[in-house]
């Protein structure tokens, strides 16, 4: 069977391929589809449709036409919730399950709770009384920023899509999305949705192709962007910050981490060792908010490293919708072999691997795919590299420490600072600690519970600004105050 073509989504239509790139399942090295690769013209016709929409009749849409129109597009993504999830899969390898509980059911409840924080959203306004007696009113309409840039990474695709796409719409917005060149089926899928739901012509537009010298470039560089909205590698977010300077536009960027956790000797350890194998491992370790480091407290140090061990021994690798199936491949060989890297490195580096360390030999095609152990060191030095930089696979330094405040200078002595974990039954502790990680979330006893209208994002080379409820809609909206003599 001739596999598949994506094509560019732009002003309303699917165009004409044209030269295209192959997207490889990292499960079995077999073709996914073919990817048309937009070239400069195809990203400016999409950032001139979405120019048009927003000049015209899309940008004078009122707030519940748009709360509506979210709330239609959920409906229609549950309506298409298997197409979605196949094509999830299909891109990434990750277990079925796993892509239903999270990646999918997260792109229905986005555009959901961005329609109920817009509905419920007021104005900001004063009455101002001067000393001479003079009064006004004050009130700030908020307008749509305009055309956004919105750059994904392949990691939580559609997750990471809806999460900029919801608020954007909301807003008033038109936008030009660039998938990941890894994780191009399910953004192509959902530009059909959004038209089904009936989001006019040209207020979403989707450009396929890479980074450097393509799609990516070509957008961040573009004249008439009003803004970027990027996730991905703080590297990328620094080369996108210096495209987009010249026009001083503004971004939202969620980058990378090195996370980490920390267990104090009176945590419940059969919650914390459970929370900390998710933690480490879920979606072979490619979530952002994955921790990399582990401080234990000395007392209980070998139990939980004896603990971690065993969970990584029972992950089980296989096909997607195989039920025994416990953990996916990484994205590509190539993210592989940054991670192997990172994994020698750690040896050299005086590390030694408690388990996995290498790829697991599998049976028929699947020796093909990106499969790696799931891997867990101890005894690798605080100014090591693999302990300071994002791997960003499925592996964790574990190292000990005696005292709170140790762990809490360890903890936050990276240039990262997206995410930390807690783990105490002590909670006075528990909210000291989580409140002094200088990072942008800490989560006391769990990790990656969200509410989706709590700030997210991260300091330092984590990121700028915050996603989520209100703190998106800052972003996705420029405030005109209009200031009335009474
Ligand atoms: P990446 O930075 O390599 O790529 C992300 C996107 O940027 C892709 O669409 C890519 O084509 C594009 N891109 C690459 N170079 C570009 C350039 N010069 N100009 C414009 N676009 C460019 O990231 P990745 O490997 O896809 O994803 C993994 C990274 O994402 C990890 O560092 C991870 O921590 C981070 N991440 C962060 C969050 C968060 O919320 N903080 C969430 C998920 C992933």
């Amino acid at each position: 069977m001739a596999a598949k073509t994506l094509r560019n989504y732009v002003g309303g239509a699917f165009l004409p391929p044209g030269n295209t790139f192959d997207k490889i399942s990292p499960v079995d090295g077999s073709l996914v589809a073919q990817v048309a690769e937009a070239d400069r013209n195809t990203v400016d016709q999409a950032v001139a449709a979405a120019r048009k929409a927003v000049d015209g009749a899309w940008g004078n849409t009122s707030v519940p036409e748009r709360v509506a129109l979210l709330r239609r597009i959920a409906d229609r993504v549950e309506a298409r919730f298997d197409d979605l999830l196949a094509a999830e899969v299909a891109d990434t390898g990750k277990p079925l399950a796993l892509a239903r509980e999270l990646d999918v059911a997260r792109a229905v409840a986005n555009f959901r709770a961005f329609a109920d924080v817009t509905a419920a959203r007021g104005l900001d306004s004063f009455l101002t009384e001067l000393p001479d007696g003079r009064r006004a009113l004050n009130y700030a309409l908020r307008k749509p920023l305009g055309v956004v840039g919105i750059i994904v990474p392949w990691n939580l695709p559609l997750l990471l899509l809806t999460w900029k796409l919801a608020p954007a719409l909301a807003g008033g917005n038109a936008v030009v999305i660039k998938p990941s060149e890894e994780t191009p089926s399910s953004a192509t899928l959902l530009a059909e949705i959004c038209a089904e739901a009936g989001v006019p012509d040209g207020v979403v537009n989707v450009v396929h192709g890479f980074g450097p010298d393509s799609a990516g470039e070509w957008l961040t560089t573009h004249p008439d962007l009003d803004g970027v909205t990027f996730t991905g590698e703080s590297a990328t977010g620094a080369a996108i910050m210096r495209a987009v300077a010249p026009h001083v536009r503004p971004v939202s960027f969620e980058l990378g981490g090195k996370n980490a956790a920390i267990v104090f000797a009176d945590a419940d350890l059969s919650r914390t060792v459970d929370g900390l194998a998710r933690s480490i491992f879920t979606n072979t370790g490619q979530v952002c908010l994955c921790t990399e480091r582990v401080y234990l407290q000395r007392p209980v140090f070998d139990e939980v490293v004896a603990g971690l061990a065993d969970r990584a021994r029972a992950l089980r690798p296989g096909r997607p919708d195989d039920p025994s199936t416990t953990t996916g491949p990484l994205i590509s060989l190539a993210h592989r072999e940054k991670v192997l890297s990172y994994y020698r490195l750690a040896e050299s580096e005086g590390a030694t691997t408690v388990t996995g360390g290498g790829v697991p030999s599998l049976a028929g095609s699947l020796d093909r795919g990106a499969w790696i152990e799931p891997t867990l060191w101890t005894g690798l030095p605080h100014d090591a590299r693999a302990a300071r930089e994002e791997v960003f696979g499925p592996v964790a330094a574990l190292i000990p420490f005696d005292t709170e405040e140790e762990a809490t200078r360890l903890a936050n002595d990276t240039r990262y600072g997206l995410a930390a974990a807690v783990w105490t039954r002590d909670l006075e502790r528990g909210h000291r600690v989580a409140g002094r990680m200088r990072v942008g979330m800490s989560w006391v006893n769990t990790w990656f519970l969200r509410d989706l209208r709590s700030p997210f994002g991260g300091v330092g080379l984590s990121g700028i600004g915050r996603e989520g409820g209100e703190h998106s809609l800052h972003f996705y909206t420029e405030p005109t105050n209009v200031c009335v003599a009474l």
